[in-house]
């Protein structure tokens, strides 16, 4: 997998080299993936996969899938078997199938013996008074009147918390630090709360869970993890997370690198605000191919390998900066264009009449599946017949002149077919042109004229007697601006949803060669995309095409770039 494209040099990679060449953790490479169950991944956990399994791949070393799922209120199975579908997708093995709820237990052990040293303590403050003692950066915290608790009055008080004689919120349990810490995280941070609730997998086995901090650091220690890889925003618990595993005890325990969070421009990338789309109504589900999810994104037709390919392009930093839309599609092109077939679609058609052709004939052409450039062969036959359908935007009454395609009196190349000339346009009582009555030189069959006659457009087309008539959707930018985040603080993110962001055309005609493909085939449609089958809505009876991404980048067009 590392092969296909560049070498992933990075800052973080140099430390592991550092790590290997001089023996630092004693045990394999051991990284991790460490998801919350609480919503499918997007194209920003993309990344920090292809790092955490690129670096265990790359140093034949292991990395775990681990469900970080300490939070009862928001987790889910569903939500498991997705990031587990969607990393496998993608095209990596996890050396372990671990879960954070899997070590309540050692967490638990651990917090008696903290308790034991006099390291952690049983606060009975409410939340406020809390946050009120704990200072601010300009001034220090104050002990609370429960910080001097002894060891066993700790001890007796944490496990009735344990065995759930306190409602919600009555004690915490918290780490014993330093109130004056210059890093407010290292104030006492709490380890562990009472929540009454139901978890996802446990059930009603534990009414203590863990923090974010306690849990996190100490679950990589337990599985042995090398370097514990996060986004920067966690820079400043860097310091409770070498003094829990330390005091834990834990030998050559992991140590916490950071690296910046991957941005994606005119979409966003957190859970918890696709989860709004998702149930506002704003997309049709998690998987809505205009979804940054790695759901969303397959429906939509992008493959595993240009997203890795992404990645990898993108590479890892410790400084923060948005990915242009640009440079991912640029990958989804790169990959689609090596890789699929070319087919004949017409998305918006308007029908042609070939009035010196035979009526009720259909003969065969060959076509080529790829173009010279692609080294993949293959070639179907398109029906060609009297009746034909051809894109409405490939002829004008009135053509200015840079306009090569058709127009009246004007001839032009059916691609794979034969020069066809306009005649005559029919119209309706409205005036909208309804049929164009064309001829064709039979002659000029499979696309050259044998008397050197040339003709400046060549068009795609589909037979009216064999094609298929199908939904093609096409997508645009989820948001209207850049960054959605970035408006204002009283301006919400869903403000900015594009309201262009599908247009379905539900007349288009597709070439017949494409029923009998896999329900997840891709295609580039000539002069028009690429674009994939969608698994959802597919009917045989009812075909429906998603478009991956356009030809070109229209947009730089429009910047004037
Ligand atoms: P979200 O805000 O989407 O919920 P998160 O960080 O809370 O993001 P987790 O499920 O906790 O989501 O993330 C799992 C892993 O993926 C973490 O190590 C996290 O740092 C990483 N990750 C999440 N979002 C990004 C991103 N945009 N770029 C790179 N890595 C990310
Ligand atoms: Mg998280």
């Amino acid at each position: 997998m590392s092969s296909e494209t560049t070498p992933r040099n990075n800052f973080i990679r140099e430390l592991v080299e550092d790590d290997v060449a001089t023996g630092r953790f004693g045990r394999p490479v051991t990284t991790r993936f460490p998801p919350e169950p609480n919503g499918f991944l997007h194209i920003g956990h993309a990344k920090s996969i292809c790092l955490n399994f690129g670096l265990a791949e790359d140093f034949a070393g292991r990395c775990n899938l681990r469900l970080d799922d300490t939070n009862p209120f928001t987790e889910d199975m569903k939500y498991v078997e997705a990031i587990k579908r969607d990393v496998a997708w993608l095209g990596f093995t996890w050396a372990a199938e671990c879960y954070a709820s899997d070590y309540f237990d050692k967490l638990y052990e651990i917090a008696e013996s903290l308790v034991k040293t006099g390291k952690a303590y049983v606060d009975s403050q409410n939340e406020e008074e809390i946050r009120e003692n704990r200072g601010t950066v300009m001034e220090p915290g104050k002990p609370g009147p429960y910080r001097d608790r002894t060891p066993e009055e700790n001890l007796d008080l944490l496990r009735r918390m344990k065995a759930g004689e306190f409602p919600d919120g009555a004690h915490v349990l918290r780490a014993k630090i330093d109130l004056a810490h210059p890093n407010m995280i290292m104030r006492d941070p709490l380890l562990l709360r009472i929540r009454h609730a139901s978890h996802y997998r446990l059930g009603d086995e534990w009414c203590l869970y863990p923090l974010y901090d306690f849990a996190h650091g100490l679950s990589d220690a337990i599985e042995g993890i090398t370097r514990s890889l996060c986004t920067l925003e966690f820079k400043d618990n860097r310091d409770i997370y070498e003094w829990l595993v330390n005091e834990a005890g834990f030998e050559r325990p992991p140590t916490q690198i950071e690296f910046a969070r991957l941005e994606l421009d005119y979409t966003v990338v957190s859970k918890r605000k696709l989860l709004r789309l998702v149930n506002e109504g704003h997309v049709s589900g998690w998987d809505d191919p205009r979804m940054p999810t790695l759901a969303g994104l397959r429906r939509r037709g992008v493959t595993p390998e240009a997203i890795r390919a992404f990645c990898d392009s993108i590479g890892v930093a410790r400084k923060p900066a948005r990915t242009e839309l640009a440079t991912f599609e640029h990958a989804v092109r790169n990959d689609l264009n090596m890789r699929v077939p070319r087919v004949m679609c017409v998305v918006d058609p308007i029908k042609v009449v070939l009035t010196n052709y035979a009526a009720g004939q259909v003969e065969e052409l060959d076509a080529s599946y790829y173009p010279h450039d692609v080294p993949l062969t293959g070639s179907r036959k398109v029906p060609f017949s009297r009746e034909l359908w051809i894109e409405r935007e490939d002829f004008m009454e009135d053509p200015p002149k840079k306009f090569f395609r058709l127009a009246p009196g004007r001839e032009v190349r059916l691609r794979y077919g034969f020069f066809i000339t306009c005649q005559e346009v029919v119209k309706n009582d409205a005036g909208e042109i309804v049929e164009l009555r064309c001829t064709y030189d039979p002659a000029t069959r499979g696309g050259d004229s044998p008397d050197g006659r040339k003709v400046q457009g060549t068009i795609h087309w589909v037979s009216a007697a064999r094609g298929v008539t199908c939904e093609v959707r096409l997508y645009d930018k989820l948001f209207t601006v850049p960054d959605p985040e970035a408006q204002g603080d009283d301006v919400d993110f869903t403000t900015f949803v594009n309201p262009d962001s599908i247009r379905v055309m539900s007349h288009a005609k597709v070439e017949p060669s494409v029923l009998g493909d896999a329900p997840d085939a891709r295609y580039q449609f000539e002069r028009t995309g690429y674009f994939v089958k969608d698994v959802a809505d597919w009917r045989d009876e009812r075909p429906v095409f998603n478009r991956t991404v356009t030809l070109r980048d229209t947009w730089a067009k429009v910047k004037g770039a």
